[in-house]
């Protein structure tokens, strides 16, 4: 418990307030995310750091069971213009990078963390691993580990909807897993 209002502080101080704990067990896993990656997402095979260029469905379930600890940090925002929303994802993606680093040199050796939006670190995105020009920073975002988002923030009480229009606010997700 010590150790949480340790990170709980933190997290406070670098900006992220709203945030709540939850057991990655309860992470929810689901084939349906990757099929909507593979038809449907106009980011699959243009990015580095999105499939196909990630493990399968079931290695991604299995890496969230090697976890006993993660948070989830919740964003809200309404934008003017469509084009604004990477602008935003991006800034905060790059602090919640250096989050992750923090925690890790605070003795947290398995700190990994999962952005709320594709990898944005460069444009353009080489789209394959190999060719990646910021491989130490650059993280798959839940999604991109076929994380039914949806559900699993549901399961702690966040708010999310299907949006039908980029001017409705958007209630974004990153998960940092901590061990
Ligand atoms: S760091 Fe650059 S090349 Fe690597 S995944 Fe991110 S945008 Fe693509």
């Amino acid at each position: 418990m010590k150790e949480r209002r340790t990170l709980e502080s933190l997290f406070r101080e670098r900006g992220f307030r709203d945030f709540r704990w939850i057991d990655p067990k309860a992470i929810v896993v689901a084939h349906w995310v990757r099929m909507k990656c593979r038809f449907g997402c106009g980011e699959y095979g243009r990015s580095a750091a999105c499939p196909p260029e990630v493990p399968s469905v079931e290695d991604c379930e299995r890496f969230f069971r090697d976890y006993e600890t993660a948070v989830v940090f919740h964003f809200e925002k309404a934008v003017a213009r469509p084009e604004d929303r990477h602008a935003w994802t991006r800034t905060i993606d790059g602090r919640l990078i250096d989050l992750e680093r923090e925690v890790f040199l605070s003795g947290r050796r398995k700190a990994f963390l999962l952005p709320m939006d594709s990898c944005l670190l460069c444009d353009p995105c080489t789209g394959r691993r190999a060719t990646c020009k910021e491989p130490r920073r650059a993280r798959p975002t839940p999604e991109a580990l076929a994380v039914d988002v949806f559900a699993t923030v549901r399961s702690i009480g966040y708010p999310i909807e299907v949006l039908s229009d980029f001017a409705q606010t958007m209630n974004r997700y990153a998960i940092l897993l901590i061990d």
